[in-house]
């Protein structure tokens, strides 16, 4: 077995090292924060020169095609310094290129995948209801009805990400409501500035600067050509195109996990308290040795998916379980972060509180630590625990 990188990925992580250092530093990502609910359109565009909006894009269409692990290289120093960041650049790469590339009519993609490798697009999924995100299949409410040389949609969306500032929503409808649920959903491409369509605010705790928003559909007419894959094939393929998301959302649990071990790090050596830095302590030693062991298991097995991914083997397994060690890990190690700023933990001013509010997001989006287990049983053999 070969843990090591390449001299070209070695690079790679470098330069984003070196980027993020520039145009993420803690200052500024605060500023954020407390400002703006998206990263601002000078950030995309530097963004945009790095690399990232071509990262996967097929080289025909103008795109890079990268490997998993290259994205996940690059991605990994993004998550570490900003999980709304990552959030925001992920929700474009990894809704919009996929859904396009993977479902989209040749004319979409000549149209829509140039522009987004040049930073031009911007996307969100719009899949999750009132009614729930677990139980998603018996939650979907939201119908296109097909109407001659067009669809009309009508329902509601919530927490979606992005969708505030998106050109486009890649839109989950039920379109065969007779069908078993399985059969009746369909994926659509929905321009944004398409009448009937209204956002609503979410106010939230995690992730200030990338919001997450309702969408109400109120008779929403889009042309028929729209539809991405094939009608009523909608929940397979959006499995099918999500599946890598996964390997994202692990790497930002350990974006966060590196960055409040760094940072509780410094901190506790040089922290005073009876008479020599607080780092001599053990209790606050053994708060970062767990930390430091999450973050090499987590960084291990998302690694290790995205190189199932990379070479064609089945990695959905490896995915839950990364996501689900690098969520908990990611809390264990802003809760015990915060600790060992002691009151500072919780100020403002300081970072360890922006971690722990982001890594709580982890528990439950895109899929919940509790479904994920489940899945992992279910896959282990044992009898779905689900309806
Ligand atoms: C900030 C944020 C951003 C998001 N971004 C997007 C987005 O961009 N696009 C999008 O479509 N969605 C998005 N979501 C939605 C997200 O995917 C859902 O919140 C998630 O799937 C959980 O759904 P829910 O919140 O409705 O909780 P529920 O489904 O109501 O779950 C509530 C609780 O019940 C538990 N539960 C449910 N079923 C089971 C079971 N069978 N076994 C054990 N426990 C169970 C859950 O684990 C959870 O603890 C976002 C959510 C948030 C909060």
């Amino acid at each position: 077995m070969d843990f090591g990188f390449t001299r070209e990925q070695e690079m790679l992580k470098k330069e984003t090292q070196r980027f993020c250092k520039k145009e993420l530093s803690l200052d500024y990502v605060q500023w954020m924060d407390e400002n703006v609910d998206f990263p601002p359109d000078e950030l995309w565009q530097k963004f945009n020169d790095l690399g990232a909006f071509r990262m996967n894009v097929p080289t025909e269409y103008g795109g890079d095609s990268v490997s998993m692990v290259d994205g996940m290289l690059l991605y990994e120093e993004i998550c570490k310094a900003s999980t709304s960041v990552a959030l925001a650049i992920g929700t474009t790469i990894g809704f919009g290129t996929r859904f396009i590339a993977e479902l989209g009519s040749t004319s979409q993609k000549e149209e829509l995948l140039p522009k987004i490798c040049e930073g031009k697009l911007r996307f969100c999924m719009a899949l999750t209801e009132p009614g729930g995100g677990t139980d998603i299949l018996g939650a979907v409410q939201t119908c296109a009805e097909e109407k001659e040389d067009r669809w009309v949609l009508n329902g509601e969306k919530v927490f979606i990400t992005g969708a505030h500032v998106a050109d486009y929503f890649i839109t989950i409808c039920r379109t065969d409501p007779d069908n078993k649920p399985s059969k009746s959903l369909s994926t659509f491409l929905v321009p944004a500035n398409a009448k009937g369509i209204s956002i609503t605010r979410i106010p939230k705790i995690s992730c200030h600067h990338c919001d997450s928003v309702g969408i109400s559909f109120n008779n929403v007419e889009i042309p028929k050509e729209n539809i991405l894959g094939t009608r009523g094939n909608g929940w397979f393929e959006m499995l099918t195109v999500l599946n890598p998301e996964r390997i994202g959302v692990a790497m930002m649990g350990v974006g966060l996990i590196a960055a409040a071990y760094e940072y509780a790090f410094d901190y506790a050596r040089k922290r005073q308290a009876f008479g020599g830095p607080i780092s001599r302590f053990q209790s606050l030693q053994h708060y970062l040795a767990d930390m430091y062991i999450n973050l090499e298991n987590s960084r291990n097995i998302t690694y290790k998916s995205a190189w199932l991914c990379d070479n064609g083997q089945p990695y959905h397994m490896e995915a839950t379980m990364a996501k689900v060690i690098a969520a908990d890990g990611a809390l264990h190690a802003t809760i015990k972060g915060a600790e060992i700023l002691g009151g500072y933990g919780i100020c403002n001013e300081y970072p360890m509180q922006r971690f722990l509010r982001d890594a709580f997001q982890l528990q439950f989006s895109p899929i919940s630590n509790e479904m994920s287990r489940n899945m992992i049983m279910q896959f282990q053999g044992f009898p779905k625990s689900w309806p």
